[in-house]
Parts: C-alpha cells; sequence; structure tokens
C-alpha cells in the first residue's frame, strides 16, 4: 500500500489526531491535520499509563515527552471501587497503573506543536466534506467517538453502555503531590485527580431518558453518597452539560483508503484509563499495516481483539462493585 500513497488527510487534532499525522509523516511527503475549533476542547486532568509514554517513544516523541514539563507524576492512587472503604489501588486495566497526569487540553497542544515540527501541515478551518478516500491519499478518521468520516464511508458503529461524565474543575491551594481518587456509588462512580493546584472531578452516570435531565441536580443529589470525595465535590461548580463516556466501537474501523484511530476507532469508558494508550497504539497499529497487502483488514481484526480483550476486563470490575452496590445501575453495567 505504501508505495501508491503520496498523501494523508487526518480529520481531528485530538491526541489520535496528532499522533497519527505524526507516524504517518515518517512515510509520506504530505500529511494535512484538519482542525475544527482551535481552543474549545475542555481541559480535564487525566491518568497517563506507561504503555501511552512507551509508544510515544517508538513515534519518536520519546525525547520531547520526557522532556515536556507539564506532566505531573501520579504519586497516590485511592480506589474505593466496589467497598465502602478505600485502599491504594494499583491499577484497573493496566497491571502498571497510571503513571501521570496530564491536562488534556495542554497535551494535545504539546503534540500539536510536536506535528508541525515534523512538517505536518495543519489546517483551520477543517475542509467539509472532507476529501473522498482516494488513489494516492489516504483519509484518517480521528474525530472522536462520533466518527464522522468513517460513518461516511460505511463505518458501522455499537454501543455497549451509553455512559455520561459529569466534570468540573476547581482549584486547590497548597503544593500537593499528583494524586487520584476512584469511588462508586449506588447510581455510578467518582473520580478525581489533582495535579497542583488543579483539580478535577468526575461523576460518571447512566444519561437517563430524555435529553433535558437537570445535571446539576443530579450532580448535588449524587454528592451525599461518596464519602471520600464529599468535600471535593461540594466545593465544585456543579456542571449543566455531561460528556459522552460510554463504551462504543466501529465493526469496521478500516476500508479501502481510509482508517479511524482513536475513539473514532474504539471509546473506551472512563474507568480504563486507557483512552491515550488506545489512540496512541492505533497510530502505531496504522503504521504497521502500510507495509501490509492486507493492511486494513489486519488493523480491524487488531482493533476488535482489543475491544473483547476490554470488554471481559470491563465486565470484571463492574461485577466487583455488584458486590456492594446491588442497585440498578451496577446490575446493568454488570450484564453488558
Ligand atoms: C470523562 C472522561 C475521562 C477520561 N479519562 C481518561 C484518562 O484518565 N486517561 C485516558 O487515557 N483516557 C481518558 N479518557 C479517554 C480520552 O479522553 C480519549 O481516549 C482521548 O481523548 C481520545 O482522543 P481522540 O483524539 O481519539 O478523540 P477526541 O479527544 O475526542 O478528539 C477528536 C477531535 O476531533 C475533532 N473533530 C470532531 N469533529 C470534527 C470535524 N467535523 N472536523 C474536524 N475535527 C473534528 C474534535 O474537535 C476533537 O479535537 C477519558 C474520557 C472521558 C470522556
Amino acid at each position: 500500500m505504501s508505495t501508491r500513497l503520496t498523501s494523508a488527510y487526518v480529520t481531528g487534532s485530538g491526541v489520535a489526531g496528532c499522533l497519527a499525522a505524526i507516524g504517518l509523516r515518517s512515510r509520506l511527503p504530505e500529511v494535512i491535520l484538519a482542525r475544527k475549533d482551535p481552543g474549545t476542547s475542555p481541559g480535564f486532568l487525566m491518568t497517563v499509563t506507561p504503555a501511552f509514554a512507551e509508544h510515544l517513544g517508538v513515534l519518536g516523541l520519546g525525547t520531547a515527552w520526557n522532556g515536556w514539563p507539564l506532566k505531573h507524576e501520579l504519586g497516590i492512587h485511592l480506589s474505593g471501587w466496589g467497598t465502602g472503604a478505600t485502599s491504594v489501588s494499583v491499577s484497573t486495566f493496566d497491571p502498571r497503573g497510571p503513571r501521570y497526569l496530564v491536562d488534556r487540553t495542554e497535551l494535545e497542544q504539546f503534540l500539536l506543536a510536536q506535528a508541525a515540527l515534523v512538517g505536518v501541515e495543519v489546517v483551520y478551518p477543517v475542509e467539509e466534506p472532507w476529501p473522498e478516500p482516494a488513489s494516492g491519499r489516504l483519509v484518517i478518521d480521528a474525530t472522536g467517538r462520533r466518527a464522522l468520516v468513517a460513518r461516511r464511508s460505511g463505518g458501522r458503529r455499537r454501543s455497549l453502555s451509553p455512559l455520561v461524565a459529569l466534570h468540573a474543575m476547581l482549584d486547590e491551594a497548597g503544593p500537593a503531590a499528583g494524586s487520584a481518587v476512584i469511588a462508586s456509588v449506588p447510581n455510578g462512580w467518582w473520580f478525581s485527580a489533582r495535579a497542583g493546584r488543579k483539580v478535577s472531578i468526575f461523576f460518571i452516570t447512566e444519561p437517563g431518558t430524555g435529553h433535558t435531565r437537570d445535571w446539576r441536580n443530579l450532580w448535588l443529589e449524587s454528592i451525599p453518597q461518596t464519602v471520600c470525595l464529599r468535600q471535593r465535590a461540594l466545593a465544585a461548580t456543579p456542571p449543566g452539560r455531561p460528556m459522552l463516556a460510554g463504551t462504543s466501537w466501529l465493526e469496521n474501523p478500516a476500508g479501502p483508503g481510509w482508517y479511524a484511530v482513536g475513539e473514532a476507532a474504539f471509546a473506551l469508558d472512563p474507568l480504563s484509563g486507557g483512552g491515550l494508550e488506545f489512540a496512541a497504539w492505533t497510530a502505531l497499529r496504522l503504521l504497521e499495516s502500510f507495509d501490509r497487502a492486507d493492511g486494513p483488514a489486519e488493523y480491524g481484526r487488531a482493533v476488535v481483539r482489543r475491544v473483547g480483550v476490554y470488554r471481559a476486563t470491563r465486565q470484571r470490575l463492574y461485577l466487583n462493585a455488584l458486590h456492594h452496590h446491588q442497585s440498578g445501575f451496577w446490575q446493568r453495567q454488570a450484564a453488558l
């Protein structure tokens, strides 16, 4: 496939889009990274696994990542998952656990700068409709869980659980090491991370029916259920809108002349703490597929294998909490 390709058009400049563009630039003379709306993506703190940093190294970004000053070492990681008490948590999905905390917006800006450094052409506003996959040009869908480009090319999306996340940021005075806390409650789970003075707090739950749910009220009603994060949740301004946080994937994440990367291919439950690693992993698999005649098919099989492993792990974790919370939320999640 690589012998015929001369350019790539990557739609979406989140983590997956930036990394796919950087990887492709090592193979192609022209890579365009199309941004939609610079500066509007909401910042929040995310955990980063060691595997993410390893993937960056393979993509040639190891030195830049090591020298990037805005990542914070994650010191203590507490878990109240499926229990009333908190304990030190090693990990959820990655046996080595999370290693760093980063702000999503700052990470995207860092990767965008790296893309520009290797000669990726960053364009704004994005061309719509996007260029069709054509001879000599590869089209990459990095538009996140909406998978706009892939759907137009015939991609079919499957949804496992339509969870939503309510998020608030706050400022806490005083020096502090990077820390994270996860805690299950009857109708969902809370997660909070602190890096320096910056604090993110999330409540993940089911969306319920209708689009007019009173999200602020839901946040306030859910606070008394959590013990370890109650004070922090009370100090935050209740969020007015949710983020999509469920699990969904494309049954066919690649086709002739196009690939979906990151959440466009497979959106993981935030519980996994693995979305960034998966985004980088798809950038690496995309490069590998260059050298294969059956590139898109092999890429698709690799993504499907990851979905299978993820689903088994996810179900085990939700079953674990079901032993403690017998509510409808946990019964439904554990049954998926
Ligand atoms: C609540 C929550 C907490 C999370 N916590 C973690 C965590 O702790 N650790 C972790 O590893 N992962 C976490 N994740 C997952 C992580 O955020 C994602 O996996 C990662 O951001 C996916 O990156 P992406 O580039 O695939 O998609 P996105 O970040 O969604 O990027 C998609 C980009 O496409 C752009 N776009 C959309 N439409 C168009 C268009 N028409 N034209 C051009 N551009 C377009 C968007 O503006 C955006 O910039 C979390 C997710 C959620 C929801």
